[in-house]
């Protein structure tokens, strides 16, 4: 009890001082905490930004067993000719859309003359049956 008049002076100072750093712990915690949100915010673009590079560099691992590619096809029991959307894994024949006969084969076109024709199963090279040239390909095939 004796001392209790000599300390409190002390602790009421040291409360003074605590309080005021306590507020400028306060204010520097304030303003760390804006900076982490900002810094946050930046990871998370660059996160989102990442994933918007891969998929725009990795489509087809994005969406590979859902895709689908154009395929020109020709019905072997009606003779319709047509570009189908078809799925990659697509196994021919498929169904014709107009006859409804699993008859659908992929055409190929002829570099050479132009000539659109379904190779035999058993042709190795596939040769045109017009020309007889080897330069034959997927008819839906860009380029050359
Ligand atoms: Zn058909
Ligand atoms: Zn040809």
């Amino acid at each position: 009890m004796a001392r209790y008049p000599h300390r409190s002076p002390i602790d009421l100072a040291n409360l003074g001082g605590k309080t005021d750093r306590d507020v400028r712990i306060g204010a520097a915690a304030r303003r760390h905490k804006r900076r982490q949100i900002a810094v946050g915010a930046l990871g998370a673009a660059l996160i989102i930004g990442a994933g918007l590079l891969y998929a725009h560099f990795r489509p087809q691992d994005h969406v590979s067993s859902a895709s689908t590619c154009p395929v020109r096809v020709q019905c072997g029991h009606c003779g319709y000719t047509a570009t189908l959307q078809v799925p990659m894994t697509q196994k021919f024949p498929i169904k014709c859309p107009k006859c409804g006969q699993q008859a659908c084969q992929p055409l190929w076109r002829c570099r050479h003359c132009g000539a659109e024709f379904v190779p035999e199963p058993t042709q190795h090279p596939v040769r045109c049956p017009k020309c007889g040239s080897t330069r034959v390909g997927s008819a839906v095939e860009i380029g050359d």
